[in-house]
């Protein structure tokens, strides 16, 4: 049966060689150079020994054969800072991606994509605002780090952080989320630390319920930015779905549960969501949680009117939700040049050829 290549933890990649007639080293090796050192072009993998080579070339690539998940980048548009990256990589079918890799002090990060699209509609995303076109699958999850690990390996650096918050929802494709993070957190392969990896929710309270139950051990981040169930469902249309009370219960069962923080993102919008009532309410509706609420300026999009806010009302805002004992951030924006929200370069691409087609 054709297999996605990158798909296949260590021992099932082992297995499938074997099961042809290799030895198990072949199957080590063809791990390393996908998963740990992340080729792109097996080719140039002059150690691969002439059995591993010829099952290669009968099996990879060819019709009927297993497939490599390698991206190819449609766009990619560095920040004048140079710290921060964002690329456009294309998937088989010609659908779009974003991936961003930030580094920043020695702390590299990677944001990455679950979905072509969302199903979630929020009004102020660029992605919401394309609507969903379809899940990812892990091996195209995979191939994100892989990519991101590669562009930091040129400059003899080393992806350690790892972001859910590209385009899509992550626990909308619970499955092959937590195979790709698997995959990436295995000590063979990428490496990167469970704790290093966090997983952004709109809110889908069965898929936060399920991290809880099977005691997953990534960092989960909520995105909240409304405290009362219509202030919410404006911004968020899945709160109809799930709603806020449903959703603080969730958060109260996954911090009992697993005894971890949730980070909760509020999204500033100047008037909507950010004054001084909205802070208070916010830390009414979080008290008794563990909970770390990290403020977050709009980035403007064509498709909504919300403008970002001001500083000092990030402030003051952060002020009052800290003075209710509960630990409140203002998140630097970053690679502001780089039009730095989810979704936003591959809406600007379809924007750029609309008008160019015109
Ligand atoms: N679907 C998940 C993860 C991807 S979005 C989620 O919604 O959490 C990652 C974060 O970016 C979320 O907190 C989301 O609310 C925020 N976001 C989306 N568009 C934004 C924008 N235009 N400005 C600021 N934050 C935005
Ligand atoms: Fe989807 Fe997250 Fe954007 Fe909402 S903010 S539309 S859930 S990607």
């Amino acid at each position: 049966m054709p297999m996605y290549l990158h798909e296949l933890s260590y021992d099932e990649l082992i297995a499938l060689l074997v099961q042809d007639g290799l030895r198990p080293a072949h199957g080590i090796t063809l791990w390393s150079a996908l998963q740990h050192r992340a080729v792109t072009e097996l080719s140039t993998c002059t150690h691969f020994l002439p059995p591993l080579r010829r099952w290669l070339d009968s099996h990879v690539g060819t019709k009927d054969g297993h497939t490599l998940d390698v991206l190819s980048v449609a766009a990619h548009v560095p920040s004048e800072d140079g710290l921060t990256q964002k690329f456009l990589l294309r998937l088989h079918d010609g659908q779009e991606i974003e991936t961003v890799v930030m580094g920043y002090k020695g702390r590299h990060t990677a944001c990455i994509s679950t979905q072509a699209g969302c199903a979630m509609g929020c009004v102020f995303c660029a992605t919401g605002q394309m609507g969903f076109v379809r899940h990812l699958r892990p091996g195209e999850i995979v191939a994100q780090v892989q990519h991101a690990r590669r562009i930091l390996a040129e400059r003899g650096e080393r992806l350690r952080n790892l972001v859910l918050m590209g385009m899509g929802e992550p626990l909308h494709n619970y499955d092959s989320v937590m195979k790709a993070m698997d995959l990436i957190s295995d000590t063979r392969g990428a490496n990167i630390g469970p704790s290093k990896i966090s997983i952004s929710t709109v809110g889908v309270v069965p898929g936060i319920l399920r991290l809880a139950e099977e005691e997953r051990p990534y960092n989960l981040a909520v995105s909240l930015h409304g405290s009362t169930e219509a202030e919410r469902a404006a911004l968020i249309p899945a709160n109809q779905r799930w709603p806020l009370a449903d959703l603080i219960a969730a958060c109260r069962t996954y911090n009992d549960k697993t005894g971890r923080r949730i980070f909760f993102a509020w999204t500033l919008i100047a008037g909507v969501n950010d004054t001084p009532e909205h802070a208070r309410r916010v830390a009414t509706l979080l008290q008794g949680l563990d909970a770390h609420v990290n403020l977050i300026p709009l980035n403007e999009t064509a498709g909504y009117l919300g403008r970002e806010g001001t500083e000092s009302a990030a402030e003051v805002f952060s002020g009052i939700v800290q003075a209710s004992g509960i630990p409140c951030t203002i998140r630097q924006r970053r690679g502001i040049d780089v039009a730095a929200g989810c979704g936003q370069l591959r809406a600007e691409k379809k924007r750029r050829v609309s008008a160019a087609a015109a």
